[in-house]
C-alpha cells in the first residue's frame, strides 16, 4: 500500500469540472475529470438538506479545517473513499447549486468577487494506492486504521471498493437497486438492506459457493453479469417451485447451500407444504423449537431431527411435573431444581418459576429414554443447559 499526503490540492482544483447530478443527487466528477466523487460502492449524497451541506461551506468560509479527505488511486483515476459528502457540498456551492445564508439570513449564491478566495483553500488529502494481488486486505487494514466519519462500510461495501470495476457496477444496477421490480420478490428469501449490498452479497455467495473474493477477482473487468443473474434466478425459482407458500422464517436462510444440496431431488410441492404446516403446528405447540430449520429438515427427507431442536416433553407433561416437583420442594424447604437443591449455593432453596426451568430426560433421549412423565424432571435453565441432553 502506497500512501501520499497532499496539502497542495485546493478547493478550486477539486471543483474543476465538478459535475453534480441533480436528478440522482450525486456529485459525479471533479478535479478536471480525474476524480470520481461518488464511486459505485459509496452511499448516496445525504448532506443535501440545507443544514449539513451549508455547514461544510460555512466552515470553509470561516477558514475552519474540514478534516482529512481520502482518495483511492485506481489506474489513472481517483475515487473518493472518505470526503464525498464534504466535496459534494462545496462543489455544489461553487457551481451555484447550493445557497448559503448571509449575515441577514438571506440566501446567497457563490459570488466570485466575494468568495473567490475560497477556491485557493488547500485541502488535506491522503491518497492511497493498493499494491500487489490483494488490494482488499490492504484497503480493509487501512479502513480499520483511519477513523472514517459516519457509518463504517460493511463487508460487501468493502469488497465492492476493493474489486471496483465494470462487474461490480453492472451487478449493483441489478442487485442493489431498490427500483428493480424483482426486489420485493427476492427479499422474501434474502434478508437485509439491498442499498447496503445485502442482496448482492447473497447473490455472489450463491454463485461462487462462498468464494466471493475469487469470483470478484476473476470477473472484475467484465461487465457481463449473466452468470450471476441466471444462478440467482434459478435458486429463487427453485424455492418457489418446491415451496407453495412463503413463511417469514424463509427469509435469510442459506438458500444457496440448500439449492446445491437438494435441487436435483424431485419433490411433491403439496406433500412438502403439508409437512411444513404440520411442523409449524408442532412449533406452535412448543415441540419444535427451531422453526427456521424446518425447511432444511423437510428437504433432507426428515432424517435429522436435531435440526428442529425438539423439546420432547409435551407442555402438559412439563407443567404436571413442575407442579409436583415444586410442591414437594416447598414442603422440604429446598429448591425445586433437584440439582440446585443438593448444592450449597444461594440457589439451594430457590423456587424457580415454570419459565425459568426446562424439561430434562432422566434417562437421556439418545439412550432410549422416553417422553413420559416418569422420565421427566424439571431443571433450572442453567443446570439443564449443563446436562445438555435435550
Ligand atoms: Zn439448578
Amino acid at each position: 500500500m502506497k500512501t501520499e499526503l497532499r496539502t497542495d490540492i485546493t478547493v478550486g482544483d477539486i471543483c474543476k469540472g465538478f459535475y453534480y447530478n441533480t436528478l440522482e443527487g450525486k456529485g459525479v466528477n471533479g478535479w478536471g475529470g480525474k476524480l470520481v466523487i461518488q464511486p459505485e460502492y459509496q452511499r448516496n449524497y445525504i448532506y443535501e438538506n440545507g443544514k449539513d451541506d451549508v455547514a461544510v461551506v460555512d466552515s470553509l468560509l470561516k477558514r475552519y479545517p474540514i478534516g482529512l479527505i481520502y482518495f483511492l488511486k485506481v489506474g489513472e483515476k481517483y475515487e473518493v473513499l472518505d470526503g464525498q459528502q464534504r466535496i459534494t457540498s462545496f462543489g455544489r456551492f461553487v457551481t451555484g447549486h447550493l445557497d448559503i445564508l448571509d449575515a441577514n439570513g438571506m440566501p446567497r449564491k457563490f459570488d466570485p468577487s466575494l468568495h473567490g478566495w475560497l477556491l485557493k483553500t488547500p485541502l488535506t488529502i491522503y491518497i492511497c494506492e493498493g499494491e500487489g494481488d490483494d488490494p482488499e486486505a490492504e484497503i480493509k487494514d487501512w479502513f480499520r486504521t483511519i477513523n472514517i466519519a459516519g457509518k463504517p462500510l460493511n463487508e460487501q461495501e468493502l469488497l465492492n471498493a476493493a474489486y471496483s470495476g465494470p462487474f461490480v457496477t453492472a451487478a449493483k444496477q441489478v442487485f442493489s437497486n431498490s427500483a428493480n421490480s424483482n426486489m420485493q420478490k427476492w427479499k422474501r428469501f434474502v434478508a437485509g438492506d439491498e442499498k447496503r449490498q445485502a442482496v448482492l452479497a447473497e447473490a455472489l455467495k450463491w454463485v461462487s459457493k462462498g468464494c466471493v473474493r475469487d469470483y470478484l477477482k476473476d470477473h472484475r473487468y467484465n461487465s457481463d453479469i449473466t452468470g450471476l443473474m441466471l444462478y440467482f434466478e434459478s435458486v429463487i425459482a427453485w424455492i418457489d417451485g418446491v415451496f407453495k407458500d412463503v413463511k417469514d422464517e424463509m427469509c435469510g436462510l442459506e438458500w444457496g447451500r440448500l439449492y446445491e444440496a437438494y435441487h436435483a431431488h424431485p419433490y411433491d410441492p403439496d406433500k412438502v407444504w403439508e409437512r411444513v404446516e404440520a411442523l409449524y403446528a408442532d412449533a406452535d405447540n412448543e415441540i419444535v423449537t427451531n422453526r427456521r430449520n424446518i425447511f432444511e429438515y423437510v428437504l433432507g427427507g426428515e432424517i435429522h431431527p436435531e435440526l428442529l431442536k425438539i423439546r420432547m416433553f409435551k407442555p402438559e407433561v412439563r407443567r404436571k411435573v413442575y407442579a409436583k416437583q415444586t410442591a414437594a420442594a416447598k414442603a422440604k424447604g429446598v429448591s425445586n431444581c433437584p440439582l440446585c437443591a443438593v448444592g450449597h449455593a444461594a440457589n439451594a432453596t430457590r423456587i424457580y418459576g415454570f419459565k425459568e426451568m426446562d424439561a430434562d430426560h432422566v434417562t437421556a433421549w439418545s439412550k432410549g429414554g422416553d417422553t413420559s412423565e416418569v422420565n421427566c424432571q424439571m431443571l433450572c435453565v442453567t443446570h439443564n443447559r449443563a446436562k445438555g441432553n435435550r
